[in-house]
């Protein structure tokens, strides 16, 4: 028999994303289903996934086990978010106003909002402030299903700043239930003060920033924002190789506002994965497919910057490019912290299949983040993360403001009941 110390019973359809990882093109569409199935779990991790009917004769249960009847509703994992920038202090509401009125990003930007002035905000704020804000935001990320997530910094833009949001990243993580991947991005921006010497602040991101998180482990990431009026491919590539070079794993915000060349520059830099890609080049496509680069697409963020157009997700997937999705949880474009809203985006505006899109957000997301040994999928030996619908139908995860969930479960554990946060505050 085999020990365990968690179940779940009783399944209507238990979609498993089992399988070799990442999946790319038709695979995407494989959730691996299983009807009137079961799993079990040991120390957060899952030891059995089968048949609700051979569930007593395979698992023995320690005493106090925790036991979820999923009532023959859907179960599928946890869902895992690639692209977030969730610690930050202050609100753009005005920008917000304004961009309904029909200003553009650019026009935002140029006159002192967008990213500039969530860092006036984040300067002024404590490291308890933004791990309190974090662990709010958190909170609303696992009520939509959301079990792993990586967090971006990048609105300090000088060095104590950004370490104080790397550190809020890291007291979160070990509070909260979700799992964290934590990624630097000094390079979001260059800090207004500096605006006139860029070399002084890429001075300052290659020879001290990186090197500082490097050596205090405070991430595994380093991103950049390579667009036009922001960093530039060959200013990109100076700080990713070093980041590259002291050991931190690579990820590109790339040709989200128009082309610059940015996937083939993480494709050959061998980032993990390029961001956005709404304005990506055939051949970047092509780059992406050959170097295993993933795509992390952000459709909420197209829809709520009024983009007049999103990423070409149905031609990356022909490509063969492992396509994930992220929420892009920001002060300013970020407004869902919802992943089944970023899937919902992702098939209506985009053109993905529903089976598509949980691929997306579940075990291509885990492959973008280098996680998926441990998250994305139901199998033995990984984490048992797991998200039991209110129902049936899958498709109730489309249709935005049901509460199309009931519960979540992180590492074994019941993390969201009825809908509702319970453990609230607890260590994860
Ligand atoms: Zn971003």
């Amino acid at each position: 028999m085999i020990a365990a110390d968690f179940a779940l019973r009783n399944a209507g359809t238990l979609y498993t994303l089992a399988g070799p990882v990442p999946r790319s093109g038709r695979a995407m569409a494989d959730l691996g289903s299983h009807e009137h199935a079961a799993v079990a779990a040991h120390n957060g991790r899952i030891v059995w996934v089968g048949a609700d009917g051979a569930f007593d004769l395979v698992v023995k249960l320690d005493p106090g086990s925790t036991v979820v009847d999923a009532g023959g509703a859907a179960v599928l994992p946890g869902f895992v978010d690639a692209h977030t920038h969730a610690v930050f202090a202050g609100q753009r509401d005005d920008e917000i106003r304004r961009r309904l009125a029909g200003a553009t990003y650019a026009e935002i930007a140029a006159e002192g909002g967008g990213i500039v002035s969530t860092v006036t905000a984040t300067r002024g704020a404590t490291a308890a402030e933004l791990e309190t804000g974090l662990l709010a935001r958190f909170d609303e990320m696992l009520l939509c299903g959301t079990t792993t997530a990586e967090v971006k910094s990048g609105y300090g833009l000088e060095t104590a700043a950004e370490l104080r949001q790397l550190e809020a990243i890291a007291r979160a993580d070990a509070k909260h239930p979700i799992g964290t991947i934590a990624t630097f991005m000094g390079a979001h921006e260059v800090p207004v003060e500096l605006r006139g010497d860029r070399e002084r602040y890429l001075s300052m991101l290659v020879d001290e920033m990186l090197p500082e998180v490097a050596r205090r482990g405070l991430a595994s990431f380093a991103d950049v924002f390579c667009e036009r009026g922001v960093f530039s491919v060959e200013e990109s590539r100076r700080v990713l190789t070093v980041a590259r070079d002291l050991g931190l794993k690579l990820r590109v915000h790339a040709d989200e506002l128009c082309w610059t060349g940015g996937a083939e520059l993480a494709a050959e830099l061998g980032a993990r994965s390029a961001d956005h890609l709404v304005y990506v080049s055939e051949a970047g496509r092509r780059a992406l497919a050959d170097s295993g680069c993933a795509a992390t697409l952000l459709p909420s963020a197209c829809f709520y910057l009024r983009l007049p157009r999103y990423a070409p997700a149905r031609e990356l997937i022909a490509d063969g490019v492992t396509v994930a999705l992220g929420s892009d949880v920001n002060p300013g474009a970020g407004l869902s912290p919802s992943m089944p809203f970023a899937m919902t985006v992702a098939c209506f505006a985009q053109g993905l299949s529903l089976e598509e899109a949980i691929c997306a957000a579940t075990v291509n997301a885990a492959c973008s983040l280098d996680v998926a040994h441990e998250v994305g999928s139901l199998e033995v030996g990984k984490r048992a993360d797991l998200v039991v619908l209110r129902g049936t139908r899958l498709l109730d995860l489309l249709r935005v403001g049901i509460g199309a969930i009931g519960t979540v479960v992180k590492t074994g554990r019941v993390v969201v009941d009825g809908g509702r946060r319970v453990e609230a505050g607890a260590a994860a």
